[in-house]
């Protein structure tokens, strides 16, 4: 595998901690390319269970060199609190390596974030207030400060108070406190002394990787539903979670990336606003939200469940032309006899299988197919070809509806339940 993009194909949490920590026993180097730490995949493996926030899933294999890219934006101070907590569990952090053209979300995006939340009051949303989108806002409008900033202090400590002096204003005018300049640079400083020569030129490593063959494996957080461009906008993150994203966003000219592996659950779910047209209420989806125990890995929110959209894994298909899907939580669907399956949308009494924009599909109605369930579980399955009947029939509808073929099946959250 010489580039493999592991990206989610639906809303997020798909389970592409669980793949990208799977192919990255085989890889030589795991770059995260965009998003920050809202992100949680979550990884069960020898080591224990864990949900990565920004640190790559590839940091399990001491072999792999990991790297969180240029076009992440990351909190020095939390990345900080995320090494620490994986070096408690005796593992070694010392494979990390932090872009330094990656944007810094600072303590204003984190306020900022939550202030406009607030604004947008019933119009909100739903983000995990990390400050994501608010330090993409600022790279966008010339306003960032990048990693590699942290090594001239005292230019460093002008540029926070450049910055804090509109930041404060607008704060102020929002009925919240001025953030204090000095305080500010020297929590990013010991931040980023802790982190030390990890922040570097990645480009190099990612270079020398593509020259020597090397294995890269490139992870992709949230889903093509919350694309910045391909999206359900406004209701999306500020970057671009597609394939496409993971070229500029790593450094990796686009050409060398030659596997694309789209994640998608076996159903539907989403945190955060926006339209989800399979989304099922009431007891019905309470009932599969503490089955599969569907509660968001950074903010422990409730997971919106719903049934598998065709519509929504074939737009992300075309997007980003899967050489194959990766379908989790199979297992999870054993507990139903029959299972609806969306294969298009009515909007406006049309029939389709386009993606409309989002204010039309907040209007679509699913227009679904009933499959047969198999009512069975799938613990101890070892061989894809001894599923039940109706689970091959489950996955071969996926294909023929998404148009792209499933090239592995998660039957449980640990590292080894994926048949191949
Ligand atoms: P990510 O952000 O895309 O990595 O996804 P999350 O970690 O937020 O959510 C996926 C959840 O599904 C996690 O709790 C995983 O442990 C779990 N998971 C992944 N694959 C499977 C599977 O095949 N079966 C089951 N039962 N759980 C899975």
């Amino acid at each position: 595998m010489p580039v493999t993009a592991v990206v989610g194909a639906q809303w997020g949490d798909e389970g592409k901690g669980k793949i990208t920590d799977l192919l990255a026993q085989e890889a030589d180097v795991v770059i995260r390319f965009q998003g920050g730490n809202n992100a949680g995949h979550t990884v069960v493996n020898r080591h224990g269970t864990f949900k990565l926030h920004l640190v790559p899933s590839g940091i399990f294999n001491p072999d792999a060199l990991c790297v969180v890219g240029p076009g992440t934006v990351v909190n020095l101070q939390v990345l900080c609190e995320e090494i620490a907590n994986l070096e408690a569990h005796g593992l070694s952090t010392a494979n990390l390596r932090v872009a330094d053209r990656a944007h810094l979300i600072m303590p204003w995006h984190t306020a900022l974030d939550r202030l406009d939340e607030r604004e947008r009051g019933r119009q909100k949303l739903g983000t995990t207030g990390q400050g994501v989108g608010p330090a993409y806002a600022d790279k966008v409008a010339r306003h960032g400060i990048q990693a590699y900033e942290v090594r001239d202090e005292r230019a460093f400590r002008a540029r926070v108070a450049h910055e804090l002096e509109t930041k404060n204003k607008i704060l102020d005018r929002l009925g919240e406190e001025p953030l204090d300049a000095t305080r500010v640079a020297d929590a990013v400083l010991a931040a980023a002394a802790t982190l030390g020569d990890r922040i570097t030129d990645t480009l190099p490593i990612v270079e020398h990787a593509l020259r020597t063959d090397a294995r890269v494996l490139l992870e992709g957080q949230l889903g093509a539903m919350r694309d910045l461009d391909w999206g359900i906008y406004p209701f999306v993150t500020s970057s671009n979670p597609l394939a496409g994203g993971a070229a500029v966003g790593a450094g990796i000219p686009p050409r060398f990336i030659t596997r694309v592996v789209g994640v998608v659950k076996a159903y539907s779910t989403a945190v955060g606003e926006g339209p989800f047209p399979t989304e099922m209420r009431g007891r019905e989806g309470d009932a599969l939200r503490e089955m599969a125990n569907e509660y968001g890995a950074t903010t422990g929110r409730p997971r919106r469940v719903g049934w598998f959209d065709s519509v929504a894994a074939r737009h992300a298909h075309r997007l980003n032309a899967f050489t194959e899907l990766a379908v989790t939580k199979l297992d999870v669907l054993g507990a139903y006899p029959t299972i609806p399956f969306a294969v298009a949308y009515e909007v406006e009494g049309r029939r389709t299988t386009d993606m409309p924009p989002t204010r039309l599909l907040e209007r679509a109605t699913p227009v679904y197919q009933t499959l047969a369930g198999w009512c069975a579980p799938l613990d101890g399955v070892a061989d894809r070809a001894h599923l039940p009947a109706a689970a091959k029939a489950y996955l071969a509808k996926i294909e023929e509806t998404v148009g792209a073929r499933v090239g592995m099946v998660g039957i449980g959250p640990e590292r080894g339940a994926t048949l191949l």
